[in-house]
């Protein structure tokens, strides 16, 4: 192990550590972000892949509706056009029943979407039917669709709400046409109904979610018909859902997610508007449905990643926690080595620098002083008649007067380069860098001072106090100068101070000569 040297110019600390601790919480928890925000990103792709492709399906499903239902209406449409038309050349008399109740019969077996068709006058009465037979019972008059036609002069076909059909009960939707006579007047209302169980065979060869819907409604929101069916929602409005209200405003044909006004389930709704009549469909996929698949793989990747990010944390636990140990032994070791340092370099008794420290500042300082051309002092100092001391008051007492005395040099040494030594036994040395000899003599004095203001009673002395003798030599060092005739010429002005009768400081000058001796009194 290097003996430290008293290095004041030396900063510590400079090499920094790595703060390995902080750096393996923090990588972790960069894995841990990273890692989720990949599983976000690559989940969050893959719901929208899911939801782009139920959108695509959904888009398909109303298109293929909408011409079914397009085809299924046109069709009657064309039928009551032509019939209508030759109603109208040659009225429905006696004359003509027979020929048009078989036209109306052959027409419905034709189409398998028609229920029947049926002419009544202008006061709702039964004319002719599809049927052999006319219907006994109440007229139409009250029925939505002939109020409209007698109202309103338009020849376009009127496609009215579901009804139960007064000939067998069966659910139709009525699509009808206006009757006029030659002059325009009103003359009755040709009607087909068109069996919903004809849309409800069409929506059911579609495979859908148990949660999936499918409708076609009137442009008014009006329900015409609904797979699932239910009888209690069929003539009900959907006006107020989003789709008429928010999304057939914006554009007549879309996919939105929504929840559903009948059943609050959020769904994927296709919707498309008919070109030709006041239609609407739409078809809706539950969400949970369309993310079934994608809740399955997150529920994995989120199983898996988490499993990682368990191990990354534990790994990391584990690695902090031996970090954290390794430090602390470290830093035992280090207080060890600091305490070794202290020891191997200063003296228990006083807790000043050893002569181990002092040879090597020595050396250090004499290449400093030679290379800055600084002078270098050093004073020499020992306690007068300190035998005596010993003698008249036990070595126990000798020893706290010694410490009294290494507290009097640690408080004249001010400067940080200044280094108070316990030289041996009762002597002492302090090296003074960068201070010459009036610098030296002037802390030498100083000390000489503070020892009798401690007033260390020692009868053995002349002045009945503790004194000190004190040596002080000055040089600006070289740079190949002996430390060991550096300490000689103070300790020979030590010597001279002693002769001289002690309790006083002298100073050799730099050719070895005494030059000054003086009684300091100041
Ligand atoms: P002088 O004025 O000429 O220096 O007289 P002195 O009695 O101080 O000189 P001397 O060198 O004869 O005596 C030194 C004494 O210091 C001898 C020894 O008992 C005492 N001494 C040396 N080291 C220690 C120490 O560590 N503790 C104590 N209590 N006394 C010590
Ligand atoms: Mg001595
Ligand atoms: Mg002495």
């Amino acid at each position: 192990m290097p003996i430290p040297v008293h290095d004041p110019h030396h900063v510590p600390g400079t090499l920094k550590r790595l703060p390995l601790r902080k750096a393996a919480v923090l990588f972790i928890v960069a894995v841990c972000l990273c890692l989720s925000g990949l599983l976000y990103l690559q989940l969050e792709q893959s719901r929208r892949q899911d939801l782009a492709v139920a959108q695509v399906a959904s888009s398909n499903l109303t298109r293929a509706m909408a011409q079914q239902a397009e085809d299924t209406f046109l069709a009657a449409d064309l039928v009551l056009t032509i019939l209508v038309d030759w109603i109208e050349d040659d009225g429905y008399g006696a004359a003509q029943k027979p020929r048009l109740q078989k036209t109306f019969a052959r027409r419905v077996q034709q189409l398998e979407q028609l229920h029947g068709m049926f002419l009544f006058d202008s006061k709702g009465q039964w004319v002719i039917t599809s049927y052999p037979d006319l219907p006994i019972g109440k007229d139409v008059a009250d029925r939505e669709y002939f109020r409209f036609h007698q109202q309103n002069a338009s020849r376009k076909a009127h496609i009215g709400r579901a009804i139960r059909s007064r000939e067998n009960g069966e659910w139709i939707i009525p699509i009808s046409k206006r009757v006029n006579d030659r002059a325009g007047h009103f003359q009755g209302v040709l009607m087909t109904g068109i069996k919903m169980s004809y849309f409800d065979r069409f929506f059911e060869s579609f495979s859908l979610d148990d949660k999936g819907i499918m409708f076609l409604g009137l442009t008014d929101g009006t329900l015409l018909a609904r797979r699932p069916f239910d009888e209690n929602l069929i003539g009900s409005s959907l006006a107020q859902g989003s789709i008429y209200q928010t999304l057939l405003p914006q554009a007549p044909s879309g996919t939105a997610m929504i929840n559903s006004v009948v059943d609050g389930v959020e769904r994927l709704y296709g919707y498309r508007q008919l070109a030709s009549y006041p239609l609407v469909v739409a078809a809706g996929t539950s969400r949970d449905t369309i993310l079934k698949g994608w809740y399955d793989r997150a529920f994995q990747s989120s199983v898996i990643i988490a499993l990682v990010m368990l191990g990354v944390g534990l790994f990391g636990w584990v690695f902090i926690h031996q970090v954290r140990d390794g430090e602390r032994i470290e830093k035992n070791l280090r207080k060890a080595q600091q305490a070794l340092e202290q020891i191997a370099t200063h003296d228990s008794l006083t807790g000043l620098a050893n002569r181990r420290l002092f040879e090597r500042s020595l050396e250090i300082e004499f290449a400093r002083g030679a290379r800055q051309s600084s002078p270098l002092s050093l004073i020499m100092l020992d306690i007068d008649f300190f035998k005596r001391y010993n003698d008249a008051y036990g070595h126990v007492a000798g020893d706290h007067c010694l410490t009294q005395v290494a507290q009097v040099l640690k408080a004249c040494c001010q400067r940080k380069t200044d280094l108070a030594v316990r030289y041996g036994g009762e002597e002492f040395a302090v090296l003074l860098p960068d201070t010459d000899i009036n610098g030296a003599l002037a802390i030498a004095g100083q000390i000489r001072r503070s020892v009798i203001d401690k007033h260390i009673i020692h009868s053995g002395s002349p002045t009945e106090y503790l004194t000190v003798s004190l040596g002080c030599y000055a040089f600006i060092p070289s740079g190949n100068d002996d430390p060991e005739v550096f300490i000689q010429q103070a300790d020979a002005a030590l010597y001279q101070a002693k002769n001289a009768g002690r309790n006083r400081a002298a100073v050799l000058s730099m050719d070895g000569a005494i030059a000054e001796l003086m009684r300091s009194d100041r």
